[in-house]
């Protein structure tokens, strides 16, 4: 099932979000529900708060898409991230152009360690503890945002912030059009 995606402006955006305990109800299906809604919107990363549910679950999945056949491939970097936490950034920060669900139609380059070590549990209460580098690395660190109240439009400098008010604003006044649905 395709839920809705809330956007800048919502406050679920700005909370900070609840630990995923094993008796949370129908997990398997809302993890399915939160796959579903991130391919539909050509996302590659989708927290739960951006589905208005303030818990600690991220879905990770990368489709490669062709253009020629106007179709997708099989999905790389797929993960669930139940509770992830960051315990070590290493090597050097970079620059990688990130946009969001809930921020339609912006896109800017945010500076983020290249690599974390991470720990988090799977869809099937696997614990992991991984240092992990590349679009993994990139789009955990942006979901983990995600479940800390932040979005990626908060780490960019005041002036380029600035500069993408009205757009922002159009977004907390629902004034974008998306081809996924928003509430
Ligand atoms: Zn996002």
């Amino acid at each position: 099932m395709i839920l809705p995606i809330i956007g800048l402006g919502h406050p679920t955006l700005r909370k900070v979000a609840q630990p995923v305990t094993k008796d949370y109800p129908n997990l398997k299906e809302l993890i399915a529900n939160m796959f579903e809604t991130m391919y539909n919107a050509d996302g590659v990363g989708l927290a739960a708060p951006q589905v208005d549910l303030s818990i600690r679950l991220v879905t990770i999945g990368v489709r490669p898409y062709n253009e020629k056949t106007d179709t997708y491939g099989e999905p790389t970097d797929v993960h669930v991230l139940i509770n992830p936490e960051i315990l070590e950034f290493k090597g050097e920060k970079e620059y990688f152009n990130e946009g969001c669900l809930s921020v339609p139609d912006i896109h800017e380059d945010v500076l983020r360690p290249e690599r974390i070590v991470m720990h988090w549990w799977d869809e099937n209460w696997e614990e992991h503890t991984e240092e992990i580098d590349g679009l993994f690395a990139r789009i955990a660190q942006h979901e983990i945002d995600h479940l800390d109240g932040k979005v990626f439009t908060d780490r960019l400098s005041p002036l380029r912030r600035t500069m993408l008010k009205r757009r922002m604003n159009d977004i907390v006044n629902k004034k974008v059009h998306t081809k996924y649905r928003m509430k």
